[in-house]
């Protein structure tokens, strides 16, 4: 079944009537090469990497160079609303659909689970111009491609839903990209990533539907939109929900339920981000799949030392897509879609299904969160503080997020045959607990102002002197951070490092021994201490990684992929395939000092 195609292929900026994907021609690159392939996400498509890596044409069609025999290449039209401002027509300039896959026999069926539509889309993003490219190039470059690529496999291998990523093609095509925007532009080689999802069919998908922004006024193409509409919903809903579309023979109710589960996949997949400790970055409505998968890869990061005001995007100045800000942003980004669903959803409906969103994102992230902390017999109100103050005390400390979490299966129950003193046990975890904290240097690092001192000192006179004033200036939760983190300085300045780790180990005892009553709790009743011990440390293994990707992990594979060096990325792709298990033989680059690169955040 096709949607509105529009079939002129002229790149270049323009609007599209009356269509929401272009017939495009993707760009070929000079000299394609391999840099990393996913064998696993090539073999969704029946393909094996084996055969495709060392074919000469390989490289050749999993960049778009040469178009695939019965593929009809067209670029999808969408909008957005960018850091909460309605921008318009602005996607997708970049990325190029493909066709799709018919699901080849024999497929994992738990791979399929919410794929109903058998087939996979294929799109290559980077393959170059097309008519919604604006003022830029439609071209990606080997470090984006790099992390798109990783990071799309990882969230797989981690249980989070997500796009997949088939390959990463590097080149002798170069543009002219300016990272920290120094003045400095550099040449770097064009690359392109092949996606993988059921569709990539957004939020935004359905924004170019609105009409003028009310608060902008800016338009959207919204030409024959009424019909437009309907007929993509009836695309999405028929082909991935199949079963809503069977069960609903009503057309409201089928589109009220068909958001509703929308609604519940984005509140289990941001649960499971808050719980890897990864943050998007970027979460504009453009960037929020229509089925719930992590969507568009770009400065995204996964926290090292836990800091709920965690920003990755370099260019998100006011924090607006701080990790802890997440499952707001997607609540919101829920309303907006809801908004260009109507008239065909009852906006009194939306908000209906809009009332469940917190309690359903708060049980997932709970049940998450219970075993990661190994939980499991029993539900306990109080089990949201100790959660809570089990993060207060990793921020408190400076804790790493991702091997605090590993490191509690190694927290024994007490148990009644027990032969060491509780006093002892505590101490033992303490210690371990320890080794995860930041020194006195390395907080001072974290909790220096990222505002300019001189900006700071004048908010700081003003705040003294004119309250007022300071109450209307739009920016306060930033400077509030801010402070905040001054204060922390303050009180890190007057600390020695002896005296700091004497204060973090009172801090983890006393969560230890709270975690430890509770874990005695969970005990009671069970006719088999050792077996219930073996179960919950099996069960907390597999909800807990040992690695995730770090952002000086990907660093390292990038820096050795631009110098000529591909090994690095195929294996850090080979580690992180395993994330809950460690691989004989096959480590990750350990970290080696100079700050973690995620405090100055990632320009895309
Ligand atoms: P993002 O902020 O990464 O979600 O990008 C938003 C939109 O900007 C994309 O949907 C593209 O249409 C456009 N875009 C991003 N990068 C490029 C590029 N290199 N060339 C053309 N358009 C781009
Ligand atoms: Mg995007
Ligand atoms: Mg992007």
């Amino acid at each position: 079944k096709k949607l509105p195609l529009d079939s002129s292929e002229e790149p270049g900026q323009r609007q599209v009537k009356g269509a929401c994907f272009s017939l495009v021609k993707p760009q070929p690159l000079t000299k394609p090469r391999f840099v990393a392939v996913s064998h696993e996400a090539l073999a969704l498509l029946g393909l094996s990497g084996e055969e495709v890596m060392n074919d000469p044409l390989g490289p050749e069609y999993l960049s778009g160079s040469k178009v695939m025999p019965g593929s009809e290449p067209a670029a999808h039209c969408y909008c957005g609303h960018q850091f909460g401002q309605f921008a318009g027509q602005l996607g997708d300039g970049a990325a190029c659909y493909l066709g799709e896959v018919k699901v080849p026999p024999g497929q994992d069926p738990e791979l399929l689970r919410e794929n109903p539509s058998g087939r996979w889309e294929i799109q290559v993003k980077g393959a170059g111009l097309t008519p919604f490219s604006r003022t830029a190039d439609g071209r990606k470059v080997l470090r984006s491609s790099i992390r798109e690529f990783l990071c799309s496999e990882v969230m797989f291998f981690l249980g989070v839903p997500t796009t997949r990523a088939g390959s990463v093609v590097t080149s002798d095509s170069k543009v002219v990209r300016d990272v920290y925007y120094s003045g400095n532009p550099r040449h770097e080689r064009c690359s392109v990533v092949v996606r993988i999802a059921p569709t990539f069919l957004r939020f935004g998908s359905f924004e170019i539907f609105k009409r003028a922004d009310e608060h902008t006024g800016r338009q959207g193409p919204s030409y024959g939109r009424d019909e437009i509409r309907g007929q993509m919903l009836d695309y999405v809903i028929e082909m991935f929900y199949p079963e809503i579309q069977q069960n609903h023979p009503d057309r409201v109710e089928r589109n009220v339920a068909f958001f509703k589960e929308v609604m519940r996949r984005t509140a289990r997949l941001v649960a499971l981000w808050q719980c890897v400790g990864f943050c998007h970055g970027v979460l504009n409505t453009d960037n929020m799949s229509i089925l719930g998968l992590t969507l568009d890869y770009g400065p995204y990061g996964f926290m090292d030392r836990f800091d709920p005001d965690f920003i990755c995007n370099a260019s998100d100045n006011s924090g607006r897509y701080s990790y802890q800000a997440q499952p707001a942003i997607c609540r919101w980004n829920l309303v907006k879609l809801a908004e260009a669903l109507a008239p065909e959803l009852p906006p009194d409906r939306a908000e209906a299904v809009m009332d469940e969103y917190l309690d359903l994102y708060n049980g997932f992230y709970l049940e998450n969160m219970r075993k990661k902390l190994g939980l499991l017999k029993k539900d306990e109100p109080e089990d949201e503080i100790l959660i809570t103050e089990l993060l207060q005390t990793m921020h408190n400390t400076g804790a790493d997020f991702t091997n605090t979490f590993r490191s509690l299966s190694q927290i024994s129950c007490p148990t009644e045959g027990q032969s060491e003193e509780e006093d002892e046990l505590v101490k033992k975890a303490t210690d371990l607990l320890l080794e995860q904290c930041a020194s006195s240097e390395e907080l001072k690092a974290a909790n220096k102002p990222t505002m300019d001192p001189r900006e700071l000192a004048m908010l700081l006179s003003m705040a003294q002197s004119n309250p007022a004033l300071f109450q209307m200036i739009s920016d306060r939760t930033t400077i509030a951070r801010q402070l905040e983190r001054l204060s922390k300085l303050k009180d890190l300045m007057e600390t020695s490092q002896e005296e700091l780790k004497t204060q973090q180990a009172e801090e983890w005892s006393h969560w230890i021994t709270r975690y430890r009553k509770r874990l005695a709790r969970e005990m009671e009743g069970q006719s088999d201490a050792r077996a219930a011990q073996e179960e919950r440390v099996t069960v907390m293994d597999s909800a807990n990684p040992r690695v995730v990707l770090r952002n000086y992990i990907a660093q390292n594979a990038i820096e050795a992929a631009e110098n000529g060096d591909f090994s690095e990325v195929q294996r850090v792709l080979k580690v992180l395939e395993k994330p809950f298990s460690s691989q004989p033989g096959l480590e990750l680059p350990a970290w080696v000092g100079g700050g973690p690169a995620t405090e100055r955040g990632v320009r895309d």
